[in-house]
């Protein structure tokens, strides 16, 4: 039973000069996975991203998509939307979308027939015949993101993708997203913010100093997490839930009743319930896993005390 693999990087290491910007890496996407590569500023990230196509040379390991060493032959397969933003200012929506479509093999018709389609789903199609420079920033970023995936790629890299999106698009482009997944696209992305990735992202890992310091399933991550928080909704006097060994932290929603209660580990739920059956109205207590924000900060911090 072969097991599906799209992208593969084995060992991979990258110095620029003397600094060693990615150290060791290994990972793997599969068909129709969502992948994510997180990581503070300068962890490594856009150098990964340049190294599996081919814009870096890299030092050590080997990179693989779908089994063979990515050279142009395949490029055509990949769509990348870069952090610095390639857009063509001066040309319109339409003739960018032909110029990069024209790069990837596809005819013109094919390429009208589909960017109109996407300008449609992306709410833009007023300005197809607009010239990029005259677009806000956010739109912008569609027309790039429209781009990148014009010619259906199979592997799908995205760097930083919700910079610079208000809520709504940053839904509409996670819906898109999403569906290409579906449909079989592998896609990878990077990211800061954690509430986003939490939200849709299959597997992961996290980079400080160009090294994981933690990978796998999200789910697991996020099972095999010790901490929990418990979300209370109570009157009492909750602070003396503080005396409880393993307590860490207790926080009120401002304006509420509402507490999150931070706790080292699943065998301090009792002990919190044995005090809290004690205060009256209580209305909620539930035993939530950790954020992966708070895993993230906890993993970035543990990996800069070493
Ligand atoms: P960000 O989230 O800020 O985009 P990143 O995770 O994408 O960061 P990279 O851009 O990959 O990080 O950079 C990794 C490290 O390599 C950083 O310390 C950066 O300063 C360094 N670096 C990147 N490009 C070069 C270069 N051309 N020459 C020398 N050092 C570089």
């Amino acid at each position: 039973n072969k097991e599906v693999k799209m992208l593969e990087l084995k060992n991979v290491t990258k110095y620029y000069g003397d600094f060693k910007a990615v150290d060791n890496l290994s990972f793997k996407v599969k068909d129709g996975e969502i992948f994510g590569l997180l990581g503070v500023n300068g962890a490594g990230k856009t150098t990964t991203f340049r190294m599996i196509i081919n814009l870096l040379d890299k030092n050590e390991g080997t990179i693989l998509l779908d089994g063979k060493p990515i050279d142009y032959s395949i490029t055509d397969k990949i769509g990348f939307l870069t952090e610095e933003r390639s857009l063509l200012l001066k040309l319109t929506v339409l003739e960018q979308a032909i110029f990069y479509g024209t790069l990837k093999g596809l005819d013109k018709k094919c390429i009208e027939e589909r960017l109109d389609v996407l300008l449609e789903r992306f709410h833009i199609s007023e300005y197809k015949n607009r010239k990029i420079k005259e677009l806000s920033k956010g739109n912008q970023q569609k027309v790039q993101f429209i781009t990148a995936i014009l010619h259906e790629p199979k592997l799908l890299i995205l760097d930083e993708p919700f910079s610079g999106l208000d809520p709504i698009n940053v839904e509409e482009f996670m819906k898109m997203i999403n569906e290409l997944k579906n449909k079989g696209t592998s896609i990878i992305f990077s990211s800061h913010r954690m509430e986003h990735v939490e939200l849709f992202c299959d597997e992961l890992v996290i980079l400080v100093h160009g090294k994981s310091v933690l990978q796998g399933n999200l789910k697991d991550i996020k099972k095999k997490y010790r901490k929990k928080n418990i979300q209370l909704c109570c009157k009492g006097d909750v602070d003396k839930l503080k005396d409880i060994d393993g307590v860490l932290d207790i926080i009120k929603e401002a304006g509420t009743d509402t507490y999150i209660i931070k706790i080292s580990d699943d065998t301090v739920v009792d002990k919190v319930f044995e005090v809290v059956k004690t205060f009256k109205s209580v209305t909620k207590f539930n035993v939530e896993e950790a954020t992966l924000n708070e895993i993230f900060i906890s993993k970035v911090g543990e990996a800069y005390e070493k």
